[in-house]
């Protein structure tokens, strides 16, 4: 029997041993504070803007939230984030991304305070990460990490195969999976749009990660029989739905599912657990920042 594995479910158990970790910085009188920035009008941006803002809401971490015309100058935006950084209550800056083409991106991650920069895209923290002394593991790749945990899938010595080489998800999820700690120790392929034969190395592997941005690209005939295959992909497809549309993962779910031991399913798989993971940094930066000690899950 495949084990498909439920993120919510696992998402909500960090996000529930993450109470007690704030509950703890609150008896020292320290509130995590949480500021999202966003400058965008796209919906997609707007929405993962207003679920991790939730998400601060049900665990009683402050939730600020600024705003910018998509049209205004890059210094406002800059000029926000230098606020935020100056800010003792706020512990944790995210910057929504895609942020618009006349705002160079890799100026506003430089300008993110790094010890606030709770999505690890700073390239300080990005140094750290490769270093192997990460101080915030993105929020999608640990979570990744925390999926295969809960799931006891061992990452020693197994062939993983990354698809994927984006700087939120694939690069940061294999740096992880060849750290000399746990849930590393994997070896780890990397593939992108150049690869060829991408079926033939997602067959060698224990383990696939597919974050391409491709609906189903991945389907059972890549999967090798037992392995556990994690599925980051959101894809709008056409679909005759009140939506018009249904979300699709980067994998053929029940094709891969017949062939995989474990597998993730899309949506209620990876998703969740990018916010819990959102959260958790936050706690950390507001423990590491204030002096307050918490025991993370
Ligand atoms: P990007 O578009 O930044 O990167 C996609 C990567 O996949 C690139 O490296 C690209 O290669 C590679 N790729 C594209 N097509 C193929 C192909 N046919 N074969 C092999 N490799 C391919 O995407 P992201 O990393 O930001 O996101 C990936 C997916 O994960 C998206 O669907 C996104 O929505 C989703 N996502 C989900 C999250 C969640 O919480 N569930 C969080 C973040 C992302 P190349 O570099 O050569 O262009």
């Amino acid at each position: 029997m495949t084990h498909v594995i439920d993120g919510n479910a696992v998402a909500n158990r960090i996000q529930n041993d993450l109470q007690e970790c704030i509950d703890d910085l609150e008896t020292a009188g320290v509130t995590p504070g949480l500021a999202t920035v966003l400058m965008s009008e796209d919906p997609a941006s707007e929405t993962y803007v207003s679920m991790k803002q939730r998400a601060c809401d049900e665990l009683g971490i402050q939730g600020l939230h600024h705003e910018l015309d998509p049209t205004a100058a890059a210094d406002e935006l800059f000029e926000t984030v230098t606020a935020l950084n100056d800010d003792p209550d706020v512990h944790g800056i995210l910057v929504q991304m895609p942020v618009p083409d006349h705002v160079d991106r890799a100026t506003v991650l430089r300008r993110v305070d790094p010890s606030k920069d709770v999505d690890g895209f700073h390239p300080e923290n990005v140094g750290r990460l490769v270093a192997g002394n990460p101080r915030y593991k993105p929020c999608t790749p640990h979570g990744i990490q925390k999926l295969l945990e809960a799931a006891d899938v061992e990452t020693e010595g197994k062939d993983a195969v990354v698809v994927g080489r984006s700087d939120i998800v694939g690069k940061p999820m294999a740096n992880l999976l060849i750290q000399k700690a746990p849930g590393g120790n994997a070896t780890t392929t990397i593939c992108h749009s150049r690869t060829t034969d991408l079926g033939e190395k997602t067959r060698r592997a224990d383990i696939v990660i597919a974050a391409a941005g491709y609906p189903e690209l991945v389907d059972g005939s890549m999967i090798r029989e037992g392995a556990a295959v994690i599925d980051v992909g959101v894809n709008r497809v056409d679909a005759e739905t009140e939506k018009g549309y249904e979300l699709v993962g980067d994998v053929a779910f029940e094709s891969a599912k017949r062939k995989a031991d474990i597998i993730t399913p899309v949506p209620g798989g990876v998703g969740p657990m990018t916010i819990a993971m959102l959260m958790y940094n936050t706690v950390k930066a507001a423990s590491v920042q204030t002096d307050v000690p918490v025991t993370l899950p």
